[in-house]
């Protein structure tokens, strides 16, 4: 202990001796670095100390609040400099390779402070090697930023798939910054599946380059979604899964001309009974046999493949059945009240039409299915009931 102390006092001697105006720019600023790492190992052996010294109680009985109030009292440092040297060496005594990174020269104090609060509440199983090999060369600001996530993802070790699921699912996001130089980036954070689809999309929308396109991938892409978002305007955009055809519900008093009720697409458009009739002439036609909104029967060919049963859905359903929701059919997907998994049959009396956003929030944990298609209530897990009755009886209501 006291060669150390004498060791110390005497490179503080020899640093101090050095004849600074000898040195070149260049010897300058490779002594300001080194200096710099000297310092971060001195200062991780103290905060060691101070460590050691907090659990030996030398704080204790003497009007101290704490170790930090002591040793800024005893030092006359601040207490955010005391406490930032308290959690320093604690979290070198929490995790050995953060102690030798910072010995080595791999990290700075600085940095490591900031992992106190990831590294002493991690669980025993935590993987702290990938932390320390994150934040090696990094500043404090990206390794707290890089230490609350790991946290994050440690503590989700103690969910299950589903919350986790539901946790990463809330995090989507689509996010625009303020304009430079005239041009905006959006930031798109989206689950892995949903983002590969939204790449697709644009791709091909995009397509292939052709001779002599001089345009980098991230410019075709940027182009097909301008494209995609200009047939949106346009009213161009066909959803579901009757892309490459038109469907159309079509009353039968209707199609036999006594009355004139309009057609209706998996959109939600409303096409006049004349146009309808015209278009049914070269159309695919299926009966949906129905009385009220109860699909009774769809025909002799529908053999309830999943085409036939969803455009019974349509046909019954007319789009996302969640209260006051308006998104058509065509952008809805089929939920199966109960899971297959669950026992669920996969008659429409179980299934339903919800948009994207709905059948999530309907699959979100803790969330009850009461009754059945055709009466149809979803209790959410804070306990708030949402009345999804079908869409006639809504706008009845
Ligand atoms: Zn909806």
């Amino acid at each position: 202990m006291d060669l150390a102390f004498d060791l110390g006092d005497r490179a503080a001697d020899a640093l101090g001796a050095v004849e600074l105006h000898t040195l070149g720019r260049q010897q300058l600023a490779t002594a300001v670095v080194r200096v710099q790492g000297i310092i971060d190992r001195f200062t991780l052996a103290h905060a060691q100390m101070v460590a050691e010294a907090d659990r030996t109680g030398v704080w204790q009985g003497t009007g101290a609040r704490s170790m930090a109030d002591w040793l800024a009292g005893k030092t006359n440092t601040s207490y955010g400099s005391a406490s930032g040297l308290l959690a320093l060496g604690e979290t070198a005594d929490a995790s050995p390779e953060v102690a030798a990174a910072v010995g080595a020269g791999e990290m700075s104090a600085a940095t490591a402070a900031t992992l106190h609060d990831a590294i002493t509440t991690a669980p025993a199983d935590a993987d702290v090697s990938s932390l320390v090999k994150a934040v090696k060369g990094t500043g404090p600001r990206e390794a707290r930023a890089a230490a609350s996530r790991w946290k994050e993802l440690n503590s989700a070790k103690q969910e299950t798939e589903e919350e986790r699921e539901d946790r990463r699912y809330q995090r989507r996001s689509v996010r625009s910054a303020p304009p430079v130089d005239g041009m905006v980036s959006t930031t798109v954070t989206l689950p892995v599946l949903q983002s590969r689809q939204f790449i697709n999309a644009i791709s091909q929308v995009a397509g292939k380059p052709t001779e002599g396109d001089e345009r980098t991938t991230e410019q075709r892409l940027a182009d097909g979604l301008i494209m995609l978002c200009d047939a949106y305007a346009k009213g161009e955009v066909k959803g579901g899964r009757e892309r490459p055809t038109v469907l159309l519900v079509f009353e039968a008093e209707s199609y036999a001309g006594h009355t004139d009720t309009p057609a209706r697409t998996a959109n939600g458009d409303n096409i006049p009974a004349s146009v309808a009739r015209h278009l049914a002439e070269n159309a695919v036609l299926q009966r949906v046999l129905r009385v009220g909104s109860k699909i009774l029967d769809l025909g002799r060919e529908a053999r309830l493949a999943s085409d036939d049963q969803y455009r019974a859905l349509v046909a019954r359903d007319g789009g996302c059945r969640w209260l006051g929701c308006h998104i058509p059919a065509a952008w809805c997907e089929i939920d199966h009240l109960q899971p297959y998994a669950a026992g669920g049959a996969t008659d429409l009396d179980s299934m339903v039409l919800l948009c994207s956003h709905h059948h999530h929030e309907k699959h979100r944990p803790g969330v009850q299915v009461i009754g059945n298609a055709h009466s149809l209530l979803i209790r959410l897990a804070n306990g708030t009931v949402i009345d999804c009755a079908l869409r006639r009886a809504q706008a009845a209501a």
